[in-house]
């Protein structure tokens, strides 16, 4: 069996870990979130790969969920002592290794796309992993940033409208102002990577794990023809809600939702995605009352256990997934 996965970080990660115990025989092509890469100290860092790569090869922080094992901050803190940052990205000396190679790479002249391969050469994730394009693509988040926090002069109280890339966004003002546009630049330009759309056009399921729907998911669906082969495919495409009891699971998904006119609950996302693309939908059991709303748009849906606690757990979901959509295929 072909199952493509398009994935985000931690949420996309976890999953693929149950997946791949769930259907120990399937060839798993996961298709990676790049809106998240930014260059940092000259280097091109792309979290939302790496956190799949270390996450299925093994060298994970696992009570993070991104990062390597065993890190440390060596690097970081002779950068800071130079007056060097930003001092809000945590990039550890294990981790360094990799965007080092990554970057040396890019700058010979392979494509993100021959580069994520070699990187995975080392850790054998199981799966192949493929950007979704090799082009650069960096989501912003447009906010009003408070006058404390802004270059203006202050005093007015309107603070200042500026576009910031979505890591400052997240990692350093923690979502704590409101997210008014995401903005994926450079999406419309982009290309599918080699392989992305071969991959869904030969996929028997494809599946989309909770990973955030706007800046993970959202995001790759933006590179022109990746959403139109995934409807196309004929084949069942099954999601499962990263939303569970109306709040996200981990994070703040509930922010950037808003700002695409998004409720956070499990239903408004499936209707976010759509009957033209998605066929199925799992939400958690506490949500069950959403399932009448989601099958009312046209979408198949199940109410089944969603926490990601450990290995069996995620397991049984992506069972479920599967089993959802043979539902579909034989509907
Ligand atoms: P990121 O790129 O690291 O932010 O990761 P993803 O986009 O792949 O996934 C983030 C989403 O995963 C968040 O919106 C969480 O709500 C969701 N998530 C994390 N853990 C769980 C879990 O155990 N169950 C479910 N259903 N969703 C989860
Ligand atoms: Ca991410």
């Amino acid at each position: 069996m072909r199952i493509v996965v398009l994935a985000g970080g931690i949420g996309g990660a976890r999953f693929l870990r149950g997946l791949k115990l769930a259907a120990p025989d399937a060839d798993i092509t996961v298709i990676g979130n790049t809106g998240d890469d930014i260059h940092l100290f000259g280097l091109k860092v792309c979290p939302d790969l790496d956190t799949v790569m270390y996450t299925l090869g093994g060298g994970i922080n696992e009570e993070q969920g991104w990062g390597r094992a065993e890190e440390t901050f060596h690097v970081k803190e002779e950068l800071a002592a130079y007056g060097v940052g930003p001092e809000w990205f945590g990039l550890g000396d294990r981790d360094f290794a990799t965007h080092i190679v990554r970057t040396q790479m890019l700058n010979a002249g392979f494509p993100l796309s021959a580069v994520t391969e070699a990187l995975c050469d080392r850790w054998q994730p199981g799966v192949r992993l493929i950007p979704m394009s090799d082009d650069r693509v960096e989501t912003h988040v447009a906010v009003t940033l408070p006058d404390s926090d802004s270059d203006s002069d202050g005093g007015s109280g309107s603070g200042e409208r500026k576009a910031i890339h979505f890591q400052e966004y997240w990692v350093r003002l923690r979502a704590s102002v409101p997210a008014e546009a995401i903005v994926p630049v450079g999406a419309e330009q982009a290309k599918p990577a080699p392989g992305v759309l071969e991959a869904v056009a030969a996929a028997d399921v494809i599946l989309f794990p909770p990973s955030n729907p706007v800046v993970s998911i959202g995001t790759i669906l933006a590179v022109p023809g990746i959403r139109e082969a995934i409807a196309d495919a004929g084949v069942p495409v099954v999601g499962l809600s990263p939303i569970v009891g109306d709040a996200p699971v981990r994070g703040m998904a509930d922010k950037v939702l808003a700002a695409v006119g998004v409720e956070a609950t499990a239903a408004a996302v499936a209707e976010h995605y759509g009957s033209g693309l998605l066929d199925g939908w799992l939400v958690d059991t506490v949500d069950a009352d959403a399932v009448e709303r989601v099958e009312a748009a046209g979408i198949r849906c199940r109410a089944v256990p969603l926490m990601m606690t450990d290995a069996e757990a995620t397991a049984r979901m992506a069972q479920e997934a599967l089993a959802l959509a043979e539902e579909v295929r034989g509907a």
